[in-house]
Parts: structure tokens; sequence; C-alpha cells
């Protein structure tokens, strides 16, 4: 795993998965650098070798989405270091609010999982019928509680998300994520996209204004698919193409037993996956 630059003027505080994070080395500790890298994770591991590109086109994809929406955001002008520039985004650093905002517009993922066994999404109940992929009545808002460093996050009721963070603040954090993510599938699906669903985090300013924060509409934070291959495939793969890691998920899924340290990924898998992603951002942003 390639190690965090040193960059001058700045103090490396946290990785994650995927992303360094660099506090001003001097003076008050008000801004922060979100450093994306190459590193892809599937299964919460990090995977080897990266995606070539990823970085940058993940944090251009965020700058376009910031900009499209036009919400209070977490973003600063001001000098951000030549290495990193084109990954790097230069923010304000929030109080972040302990929740990660899942919009779900279709059935996927753990939520086709659930409404198998329960009929329901986040424990909220949905008609009968539904196949993996198809869109829901309504977009829902399903929560999840942001488990402190190393645990797995959690599905939470709206009623424990009121206990987490006060009710108008719960009410405004689902307010704007239901908008941000009906205007987002909107725009997507001006360009044959369908933003199947997304996750949004939120922090508060010193002055107490709640702002969209972290990436943004990205795929490493949201499912887009190819609206015309959703609207005339027959199986759930067809349905589902979509535009993130699924290609390295499906690889590994194939070739790892999900013991131990996980394969290299073949060149092949690698160049799909960046090329996926390039096509992503050219459709969205052309
Ligand atoms: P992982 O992605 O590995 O599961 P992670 O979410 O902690 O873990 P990253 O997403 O790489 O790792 O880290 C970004 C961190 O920065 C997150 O904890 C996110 O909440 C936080 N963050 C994003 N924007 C801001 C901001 N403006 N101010 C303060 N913290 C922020
Ligand atoms: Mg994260």
């Amino acid at each position: 795993m390639t190690l965090p630059s040193e960059l001058p003027g700045w103090r490396h505080v946290y990785s994650g998965k995927v992303r360094d994070l660099y506090l001003p080395a001097e003076g008050p500790e008000d801004r922060m650098l979100v450093v994306a890298s190459d590193r892809v994770s599937a299964f919460d591991h990090v995977l080897s070798p990266g995606i070539p590109g990823k970085g940058e086109l993940l944090t251009r994809l965020s700058l376009w989405w910031f900009d499209q929406l036009g919400v209070p955001n977490h973003l600063l002008d001001g000098e951000i270091p030549d290495a990193v520039r084109a990954r790097t985004m230069l923010t304000r650093r929030l109080d972040m609010l302990p929740v990660e905002c899942v919009v779900r517009g279709y059935l996927a993922g753990s939520g086709w999982a659930e409404y198998q066994q329960q009929g329901t999404v986040c424990d909220i109940p949905l008609p009968t019928g539904l196949r993996n992929g198809d869109r829901l009545p309504e977009p829902l808002f399903t929560p999840a509680y942001k488990a402190p460093l190393g645990e797995h996050d959690e599905n939470i009721s709206f009623d424990r998300t009121v206990d987490l963070v006060g009710r108008t603040r719960a009410e405004g954090l689902r307010d704007a994520s239901l908008d941000i993510y009906r205007r987002a599938a909107d725009i997507a699906e001006e360009r044959g996209l369908i933003l199947a669903d997304t996750k949004f985090e939120f922090g508060v300013d010193d002055e107490g204004v709640l702002r969209l924060a972290d990436e943004v509409l990205t795929s490493d934070s949201s499912r887009y698919w190819d609206a015309g291959a959703w609207a005339s495939g027959t199986t759930p793969a067809e349905r589902m193409a979509s535009f993130d890691k699924q290609i390295v998920r499906d690889w590994l899924a194939a070739n790892w037993d999900r013991t131990g340290t996980p394969p290299e990924l073949p060149t092949e898998i690698v160049e799909r996956t960046a090329a996926r992603y390039r096509e992503l951002i050219d459709r969205l942003t052309a």
C-alpha cells in the first residue's frame, strides 16, 4: 500500500481505506486536506494494486457535484500542495454528525437482502413482488450509525437518529438527504444514468450551519447504473450494470475464499474498472 505523501505545511493525521487526511502543521486547525488515493477496497480489505487515476476521478466527481448542487458544503478556496492537487479537496473542518445519511431509490445490495427475508428495507415495509434492482415507490432515507474506527456501520431507525443528534438535526439531515438525492437522480437521469442509492455525510460549522461534507455522489459512495441496460436487461447483472467497483467485487468473490490476504487483482480487472470510472465521469460531466 502506498504511504500518504509528505505535504509541506500539513501534517498527516488519519488514513481511511481510501483517503488520507491532513491538518495544518501550524496555526488553527480549522481546515483540512482530504486526499483521495488510488486505493480500492472491497469486503473491507484494501486491495492491490490500486486503480490508476481513481483518486483524481473521484475528486473531480465530488467537486462537480458540489458545484451542481449549490447547497452549503465543506469546500474552501485556497492553496493545495502541487503534488496532490488533482486528487485533493481543501475543506472546512467540521463537527461531523455520526450518521451516514443513506438514501435508496432502488432495491439493491443489503436492501435487497433484507427485503427478501422480511419484506422491508431498514424496517420500512414495502409492497410485495419487487425484484432485485426495482425502483422503490419513493426514495427512502435509511440512516446508519457511523461506527468508530474499525467497527461496522450499523443501520439505525429514524428514532435512533433523533436520539443521536436531536429532532431538529435529524429532520434536517433527512430532508436535505432526500432533496439532494432527488435532484442528483434527476441530473443523472438526463444523462442516461440511474442513481440507485447513495450515502452523504454532514457536519456543522462554527455558526451552527449544516454543511454537506466528505465525498459526494462518487462511485465509492453511490450505485450508478446504465438506464438503458436497466430498462432492457432481464438478469440482475444486466439491469444493474454498475459504474463502481462491482467488477472488482465479482472477481474477488469468484477467486478468493475471504480468508487471509486477498489475491492481487489481475491487470485486466484493474483496467476495466479504471475504464468504467472514466466512463461515469465522462457521461455525467460531458
Ligand atoms: P473507511 O472509508 O476506511 O471505512 P473512513 O470513512 O473513516 O473509513 P475516509 O472516508 O477515508 O475513511 O475518511 C474521511 C473521514 O473524514 C471520515 O471520517 C469523514 O467523516 C471525515 N470528514 C469528511 N469531511 C470532513 C470535514 N469537512 N470535516 C471533518 N471531517 C470530515
Ligand atoms: Mg468514509
